[in-house]
């Protein structure tokens, strides 16, 4: 048989290699194994098709080489390198995902959030519209690809890897016939390995303790020798000879010793030096184990054992064959994974799974021999005990030694006594019958079939799997590693075999629980967490599990392990309580058990999860499952107790709290999931029953009969009763009723159960007033935790549940006595001390008030009574909660979700409640978030000490509730009493009985009491909740016995005079108005209680309380009288506040607090700012200024040539056409979803000026400040953040008050004529008279009047700041200070220019509609900037003689004329005419003239010169196809000939000048192309011309205020007309006409002189250089999130998640590229998206310094919150909010908002992430983020109309 040579190879080869060759170890076996699997080799090129027929010979008849080779070279190790990934489309893919790759996880598909796709299985087509989500994995979570696992999506999903593979026959049948031999090669392998690790036990506690101990009989040396395999497992001719006379020393990996622990050990046991030591102590931590020692023998190794075993490592003897023969199982192993992972064939990789699928799972595995159990024999007496926690064999049977199983004759009594007198071990193991020509996957589907026709509980398969499992702490930490992915997903893949292994794991269940607990050296390493979290988050698995009653073996074993292992006996409540092993200890060792604790823990919950145990619930209220969930409960049943500090302050905080995180809501979570799952009403009778009994075990000691003698001050007290609450669930989901008889027959009060849980409560109402300050905050964040949503629903309103059934069916007058005893305040009633001197000390009035709250919820809140179906209470409460959340304040939805409990927020309909009771409100800002606002008329159902309120609250919502009920009803706030909501409850057995307590005259004694504290204390603490108790019995008192009734108790018992001497005092308003409506209630209902206040005030008090009363006593006559005369006093009021707040509006306005005003409400007076910094107003003597931000715009984007056919077309098509979603550029040219991007930097030719896409521009917030207080508070620094907005500025821009008129140029100054009519003289003319006028119409005269006339004081401030930060072009060489002088000028102007084009571009942005109304769009404060540039540039001129300037009245005539005649060239058009403005005394209407001849004869050149190349000239004619046709006129078309005509003819250039449709695009092209020019030079001169009012508000002339009307008048809207009307400019059509006809001598002239001379002196320089016309924005987005992150383009690349795309060239770049790339694209300022986490990143620079901070991307679920990885539902782009990113990117504002941010205080950096570079550790921090309220309603003043950029 050719298997028995493969065994023989494998038992033989340790004494082949000498004993000590295992470097070849590997090797040998790797070839042995594939050539064994390949039938000696037949197949094995289709394994390895590049593998030579040599180098098979040399593999034949076994005849490898055993010495060592270089590994690299051998013929396992060819393997494709990026072969295609599937799995078969029956089969899951369970491909353990990598680490750094992406993992998608889809909310609509996916079973449960624990359901992934990897990248090769994901499948975008899927998952249309579907919330999808993708993380990068650590590849550290052994989690798998769920793809073809039918349980794991809701619908099948067609899997992306299996499209991409077409099998080819000949490979299937080549792989066929491997079939065979690969099961027999895998059958074996797997033996070796278990026959191997049989005998590998000395590192097992058990063995480890006793092994070569002294008068123990066992060796180390027996346990070699036994080991030798028999030759009944391989075949004769070979033997297992041990090695004799070489033994090893090993020292083992383990996690309770550190690399220094293990070092010193090293060290003292073979003196090796620290560094030797240290490399060995790295071995055992790669390896798992090392060499330590060697000898000859074995004894020789017992000392060196001795010395490194001293602090607790272990160590072994080992033969160097047993040495080997592990290496060879190492090998094994990874050769498994080498086949089941083999890339160079996927159908060879999948039969190798299945079959060792089918080896693994086989049953019924018996080994060749046992350990012998004679060593074992006189080790201990617990020999079986020692061997079950050990994983070891018993006489080969696996053994249970844990309760697994209930005792036969328990009794409810006997659920007192220990866990394993209850329960006992039930496993017996049974033989499979299998004969032997059966094959494993036969054997298999047998026990399926058994499986799923009869239960076969506690029996044991005894599979490989179960025994590799056992054996795993056996094997080396590297194996360990490696182990789950080898053996999970073969067993995972095909849905039947999971079911099989899911029933044989749970088998085993109790023992490997059990080891890896008490016996796992390396716990962190144990597969038992990847194994539950594989098949126990799956609910096939699961309820199969239950239905054949096999979770016996889970809950048992782990609430028995639980309590022997992690608790202490609690003498006082006779239970077993939880703690916290590891921190108890403080030990490493107990970590493991601690872990398996969780574990076991989560095990269950898993179990009796209510999803995932769907319909198979009602199992766990059989006997058995009820019996051991009571025991696993039991643990935690009053747990973690506290006891009162006194004295001493607790000395170190301990941050302890947390159990309740880690083991409180797991476990009251499963009794929770227990309790409320539909079961018959028989069952779930017996529950009740049997848990009330069992409860009223537990002896209270009594103070008397009723009231239990028990301190919570004093005694122990917990915070959680699990089984309390499992009552309580009970009792609730099931409905009372059903309980009525059952609690009626109770053999004790229900106190005795019920008081258990007021303890808590209590101490909870303790904890919070205070009075545990001395045990800190451990303490009190129990408290809140308790209290709060995230536990309150499993503990504070079970608790409450719990006492109200006691209020219902207990004495009344007993319950009202324990729950004062309990809340210790019965002395206190008794009068056996005085208020004063209670335990709780001054405390009194604070615990009184917890206390009234809590009698006021027992009896208004029955929602835990109302008889609805679950569902419908859910409901109901689900609305209550949110109405209560959003009380106080709107809230944003994921805010809202966390305040209220998760059985809420995970509601499906939690969304339409949500719309039902509340608006929504979108969000304005760039990172706020929507928030949702209760609706006005959800108020009146509120009751601010409602149970679902945190107490604290009271007063803020009382004063919220009565705001807006006042305001809903229109009545005044006084008027309002908030009235208790009583739960309307249909059954009438808990209305008449569950507020009984209150109707006793105990009761009402009590409230006597209380007033009599409040009265004589003078203190209200608990008086506004104490008068609604009142109010609520009244109420109750009502509802059962109708209006007029009032308790004999309340009238024999002067409540009322007390409540009158309240009205009479000084107390609060409300409180008083509370007192008075209660006083009104009693005399209405009784007359004698009219008669009692007699006797107490006396007849004439009560007389005029009689009339103030009149609405009580009157008549109707009286009443009509009354009601008339208090409307007219209300009308007067009405009249009277009218005119007070017309007044204040007045006063408002003339002290000049007004933000803003609008141009219609056009006054003469001038507003004067005032100072942000010291509060004065401006004035003439004082300089006064702006703060201004020197940035750079890179929007002055250029008409770019053919590459860029996106951006060409968008140049002529309408503003509102916007990129559809098109191929971006991308190298590989496939389609993109994102937009393209403007080119900056490679489209460019020579006639484009590339430089100039970039420009110097001011921004400013517009907020003044003098000149002195800022150089005072700015301290000399360059950057200073305004004090009023935080935005950083760099520069003080002096700016003067206007004329008392507000000024502006008077029309006949704006359209003087020209004063020359040639360009050249234009161009080199000077003036020294301009800048005087535009100072007398820009500047204030009083500014001349002072002395101080050569403004001094201001030029020092220019030469300071403005002129020292705009020196940095050189127009002239500036050699000497004319030229420099010239140069600061210029660039003055340029600056000012530049600023213009940047806003004007900023106005585009709304599409068609900014066509007309972008003049509207300029900010005022930009306005002012602009002024102010102007003021400053006219009084540098003309202060120029002064010494700081140029130091005489030169006019700069020859810089000039050097200037215009230099090869410089100003970027466009509009930069010169500005630039003349200032340098020549034409108009600027003949300036504005001059350059749009100019600019039209350069556009009809370039556009000329652009037809005519060869390479895009027709696609470029396409592009020009804009505009109607025909309406374009004759004349000028002819006109259009004619200058065409000159340019082509000039230039040797040919058009085609009989195109009709062709010229007709021609001038919609030029038109478009003037259109920006206009547009800017109307905004110089609305800033020339306008009127400053002052305070940002600046008002145009008649002209400009009508352009957005006589635009929109227009037949085409972008058409030029409108504006060069208005700017008293000939119309294109007539200028066109006028310079082919030579009309106007001025236009033909700059024709002629640009034409012939400038553009061939200029053209290098860039002449040519259009203007872009069209919107300029960044890239466009997706619609939807979810596009940007399955992106399979982008992410398929490596590391393609973490690309960030630039959004102003639309570059995809890696993350770290983003500052490299700045240098190329928008250099200044720029913004990139990180799609996978949905964060934008801005970068800007201050000073040369790069900043960047990060914004969360404009991706808005549906609630207007921003889309992070834990927020469910779909996320979309905010169009407003991306077009506001937009507008501040394009108009500087975006500067601003960065350094805000960082230097501000306005909003928190919680949702900013300053910084330059992440990393994914970061990821989590960002996701954690939660917004806070308050910030965001200060964010939402952010709009650009309240906030000035
Ligand atoms: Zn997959
Ligand atoms: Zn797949
Ligand atoms: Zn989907
Ligand atoms: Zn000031
Ligand atoms: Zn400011
Ligand atoms: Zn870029």
């Amino acid at each position: 048989m050719k298997s028995n040579k493969l065994k023989r190879f494998l038992v033989s080869l340790p004494a082949e290699l000498d004993f000590i060759n295992s470097v070849a170890v590997r090797q040998n076996v790797f070839s042995a194994l594939y050539y064994a699997a390949t039938d000696e080799g037949k197949y094995l090129s289709t394994l390895f098709p590049n593998l030579s027929a040599q180098e098979i010979a040399a593999l034949s008849n076994w005849n490898f080489p055993l010495a060592s080779t270089d590994e690299k070279k051998l013929f396992y190790s060819y393997k494709k390198r990026n072969a295609v990934y599937t799995h078969p489309k029956d089969k899951v893919c369970s491909r353990l995902l990598g680490a750094h790759e992406p993992v998608y996880r889809c909310e609509e598909c996916g079973f449960d959030d624990t359901c992934v796709l990897c990248f090769h299985c994901f499948n975008k087509d899927d998952h249309k519209d579907h919330n999808v989500t993708m993380v990068v994995s650590s590849g550290e979570s052994g989690g798998m690809c769920d793809c073809g696992d039918p349980e794991a999506f809701i619908k099948p999903l067609n899997c992306k890897c299996q499209q991409k593979i077409a099998t080819s026959d000949a490979m299937n049948s080549a792989i066929a016939r491997i079939e065979s031999p690969l099961h027999d090669t895998i059958g074996i392998a797997l033996d070796y390995i278990l026959e191997v690790l049989n005998f590998s036990v000395q590192t097992l506690p058990f063995i480890h303790d006793h092994v070569n101990r002294d008068g123990i009989n066992l060796t180390s040396e027996m346990i070699s020798n036994a080991s030798s395999l028999s030759n009944g497992w391989y075949s004769s001719d070979a033997s297992d000879e041990n090695s004799s006379d070489l033994w090893y020393l090993l020292l083992w990996n383990d996690e309770c010793h550190n690399v220094d622990e293990a070092k010193s050990a090293i060290r003292a046991a073979t003196g090796a030096s620290d560094e030797k030591a240290g490399r060995v102590a790295n071995e055992i931590d790669s390896n798992g184990r090392c060499i330590l020692v060697e000898a000859k023998e074995p004894n020789k190794l017992l000392r060196a054992k001795h010395v490194v075993e001293r602090g607790g490592l272990v160590a072994s003897i080992v033969s160097a064959r047993d040495y080997l023969r592990e290496v060879i199982v190492e090998s094994i192993i990874s050769w498994l994974k080498d086949i089941t992972q083999f890339t160079n064939n996927s159908e060879f990789a999948d039969l190798s799974k299945a079959i060792l699928s089918d080896h693994l799972l086989e049953p019924g595995f018996r080994f060749s021999k046992n350990f012998p159990q004679d060593f074992l024999c006189n080790l201990t007496v617990n020999k079986e005990r020692r061997c079950f926690e050990n994983g070891l064999l018993l006489d080969g049977e696996i053994i249970n030694l844990t309760g697994n199983g209930v005792k036969e004759d328990i009794k409810i009594s006997d659920l007192e006594k220990r866990a394993h007198l209850v329960l006992e071990p039930t496993n017996t193991t049974i033989d499979w019958e299998h004969s032997d020509d059966e094959s494993p996957s036969d054997a298999i589907a047998s026990s399926l079939q058994q499986m799923t026709t009869k239960s076969t509980t506690n029996s044991i398969a005894r599979s490989r799997l179960q025994y590799l499992l056992l054996f795993e702490i056996r094997f080396t930490k590297p194996v360990r590693k490696m182990l789950p992915s080898i053996l999970i997903p073969p067993v995972v893949a095909d849905v039947d075999k999971k079911l099989i292994f899911s029933k044989q794991f749970i088998e085993i269940y109790p023992s490997l629980i059990t080891i890896s607990a008490l016996s796992d050296r390396e716990e962190d390493l144990n597969s038992l967490g990847d194994i539950s979290s594989q098949i126990l988050t799956c609910p096939k698995t699961v309820q199969n599990l239950i239905r054949t009653r096999q979770t016996v073996n889970v809950i048992g074993p782990v609430a028995q392990l639980i309590e022997e292992h992690s608790t202490r006996w609690n003498y006082d409540s006779g239970y077993p309580n939880f703690v916290d092993i590891a921190i108890a200890n403080g030990d490493r060792k107990f970590h493991a058990i601690k872990k398996a604790v969780v574990r076991g823990i989560r095990d269950v919950g898993h179990l009796t999860d209510k999803e995932l145990a769907a319909g198979t619930m009602e199992t766990f209220f059989q006997k058995s499952e009820l019996v051991m969930i009571l025991l696993f409960l039991r643990n935690f049943q009053g747990y973690w107790p506290l006891q009162r500090k006194t004295g001493d302050h607790v000395e170190t905080e301990v941050y302890d709290f947390v159990v309740h995180l880690e083991y409180s809501i797991p476990v009251l979570n499963i009794a929770k999931s227990i309790a409320t799952s539909p079961v018959s009403k028989s069952a779930v009778l017996d529950a009740v029953s049997s848990i009330t009994q069992y409860l009223m075990l537990r002896k209270l000691p009594m103070k008397f009969p009723g009231v239990a003698d028990f301190h919570v001050s004093r005694q122990l007290v917990g915070f959680v009763n699990p089984i309390n609450s499992l009552l309580s669930y009970l009792i609730q989901y099931h409905g009372i009723e059903l309980f009525q008889p059952l609690l009626g027959s109770l053999s004790k009060p229900f106190m005795n159960i019920s008081d258990i849980s007021l303890r808590s409560i209590v101490l909870g109402a303790q904890v919070k007033i205070g009075f545990w300050i001395r045990n800190g905050i451990s303490a009190s964040r129990q408290a809140s935790l308790y209290f709060d949503a995230i536990l309150n629903d499993l503990t504070y309103l079970r608790d409450m549940h719990l006492n109200k059934i006691a209020a219902l069916i207990d004495d009344p007058v007993t319950t009202l006595f324990n729950f004062l005893d309990r809340w210790e305040l019965y002395d206190w009633y008794v009068n056996n001390e005085s208020y004063d001197k209670t335990v709780y000390e001054d405390r009194f009035n604070t615990i009184s008030e917890k206390f009234i709250l809590f009698i006021y919820n027992i009896i208004t809140d029955r929602t835990s009574f109302v008889d609805s179906s679950p569902e419908d209470k859910l409901l109901a409460k689900a609305e209550m909660s949110i109405a209560y959340a959003l009380c106080d304040e709107p809230k944003a939805y994921s805010v809202l979700k966390s305040l209220v409990d998760s059985d809420i927020s995970e509601l499906p309909q939690f969304d339409d409640i949500l719309y039902k009771c509340a608006d929504y409100q979108a969000p304005t800002g760039l990172i706020d978030a929507g928030l949702y606002r209760l609706k006005p008329t959800m108020f009146e159902k509120l009751d601010p000490l409602s149970i679902f309120l945190d107490p604290s609250k009271f007063q803020v919502v009382s004063e919220a509730l009565v705001r807006s009920i006042a305001k809903n009803k229109d009545i005044k706030e006084e008027k309002v009493v908030l009235v208790p909501e009583i739960t309307e409850c249909e059954n009438n057995f808990v209305n008449e009985n569950i507020a009984r307590f209150t109707k006793t005259k105990e009761f009402a004694k009590l409230v006597y009491k209380y007033l009599q504290v409040a009265l004589d204390t003078s203190d209200e603490t608990y008086l506004p909740q104490l008068l609604h108790l009142i109010h609520a019995v009244l109420k109750d008192d009502e509802l059962l016995h109708g209006q007029k009734y009032l308790n004999e108790h309340f009238i024999n018992i002067p409540i009322t005079d007390l409540l009158l001497t309240i009205v009479e005092s000084t107390m609060s308003k409300h409180v008083v108005s509370k007192a008075d409506f209660l006083v009104d209630q009693f005399v209405l209902k009784d007359q004698r209680v009219i008669d009692n206040l007699i006797d107490c005030f006396g007849e004439e008090y009560v007389k005029s309380y009689k009339r103030k009363k009149t609405d009580l006593f009157e008549t109707d006559a009286e009443k009509k009288k009354r009601l008339a005369e208090e409307r007219k006093s209300k009308i007067m009021k009405k009249f009277a506040k009218r005119r007070e707040k017309f007044l204040d509006q007045n006063k408002e306005f003339k002290e000049g607090v007004a933000e803003s005003m609008s141009a219609t409400e056009s006054t003469s007076e001038l507003l004067l700012r005032t100072c942000v910094l010291c509060g004065e107003q401006e004035s003439t003597s004082d300089p006064f200024g702006i703060l201004v931000s020197t940035t750079e715009t890179s929007t002055l984007w250029k008409l770019p040539d053919a590459v860029d056919k996106v951006h060409l077309k968008l140049a002529f098509s309408s503003w509102d056409e916007q990129s559809d979603i098109s191929p971006r550029h991308s190298s590989n040219g496939k389609g993109g979803i994102y937009g393209t991007g403007y080119g900056y930097i490679d489209e460019f030719k020579t006639y484009l000026n590339k430089n100039n896409v970039t420009a110097s521009v001011l921004s400013t917030c517009g907020h003044g400040m003098h000149y002195s207080c800022y150089r005072t508070a700015s301290d000399n620094r360059k950057h200073y953040a305004c004090p009023l907005c935080h935005n950083l500025h760099d520069l003080f821009l002096p700016t003067y008050i206007p004329p008392s008129s507000g000024g502006g140029f008077e029309a006949d100054e704006v359209v003087k004529q020209p004063i020359n009519s040639k360009y050249n003289k234009i161009t080199s003319s000077s003036s020294v008279s301009k800048s005087r006028k535009i100072i007398e119409a820009l500047v204030n005269e009083d500014y001349f009047n002072s002395a101080d006339t050569d403004f001094r004081r201001f030029a020092r401030i220019l030469v300071d700041d403005l002129m020292e930060s705009t020196y940095e072009s050189k127009y002239l060489v500036g050699i000497n200070s004319n030229e420099k002088f010239f140069n600061n000028l210029q660039n003055i102007s340029v600056l000012i220019a530049d600023t213009i084009r940047m806003n004007e571009i900023a106005t585009r942005l709304e599409g068609v509609k900014s066509l007309s109304n972008f003049l509207q769009q300029i900010p005022g404060s930009v306005k002012t900037l602009l002024k102010s540039l102007i003021q400053c540039r006219a009084i540098i001129f003309e202060c120029r003689s002064s010494p700081m300037l140029l130091g005489n009245q030169y006019d700069l005539s020859f810089e000039i004329n050097s200037f215009w005649n230099s090869d410089q060239l100003l970027d466009g058009v509009f930069n010169e005419v500005v630039s003349l403005y200032f340098q020549t005394d034409e108009s600027i209407t003949t300036l504005a003239r001059l350059g749009l001849a100019k600019l039209v004869t350069i556009v009809i050149y370039a556009l000329t010169r652009r037809l005519n190349d060869q390479n895009s000239s027709q696609s470029f004619k396409d592009t020009l196809k804009v505009g109607e046709p025909g309406i374009v006129s004759q004349e000028t078309r002819e006109a259009l000939v004619i200058i065409l005509g000159g340019v082509t003819f000039d230039l040797g250039y040919d058009i085609d000048l009989m195109d009709v449709e062709l010229l007709d695009s021609l001038y919609y092209s030029i038109e478009r192309l003037a259109l920006p020019y206009l547009r800017q030079i109307a905004i110089f001169e609305d800033v020339l011309t306008s009127k400053n009012l002052g305070e940002n508000t600046h008002e145009s002339i008649p002209n400009l205020l009508e352009l957005e009307a006589d635009i929109l008048k227009q037949s085409r809207l972008d058409s030029t007309d409108a504006l060069t009307q208005a700017l008293h400019l000939p119309s294109l059509t007539e200028l066109i006409s006028s310079i082919a006809f030579e009309g106007h001598e001025l236009d033909y002239n700059v024709y002629n002189i640009v034409l012939s001379a400038k553009i061939p002196k200029y053209i290098s320089s860039g002449i040519l250089t259009l203007d872009y016309p069209g919107v300029v924005k960044l890239i466009d987005l997706p619609d939807d999130y979810t596009d940007c992150i399955t992106d399979v383009e982008t992410y398929s690349v490596k590391g393609g998640y973490d690309r960030i795309i630039c959004l102003a060239c639309g570059s995809f770049l890696k993350n770290s590229r983003f500052a490299p790339h700045m240098s190329e694209c928008s250099t200044h300022t720029n913004v990139f998206y990180l799609p996978r986490l949905n964060v934008l990143r801005i970068c800007t620079h201050i000073g040369h310094n790069r900043i960047s901070i990060e914004i969360p991307a404009p991706y808005l679920t549906v609630h207007g919150e921003i889309k992070k990885k834990r927020v469910g539902g779909k996320a979309t782009l905010n169009k407003y909010r991306y077009q506001y990113l937009n507008k501040i990117w394009l108009n500087q504002g975006l500067y601003g908002f960065v350094t805000r941010n960082l230097f501000g205080t306005r909003q928190s950096f919680a949702d900013l992430n300053i910084n330059v570079g992440r990393d994914d550790d970061m990821d989590d921090d960002y996701d954690s983020d939660i917004f806070d309220e308050r910030e965001e309603d200060e964010m939402v003043d952010e709009d650009p109309e309240s906030f000035i950029w």
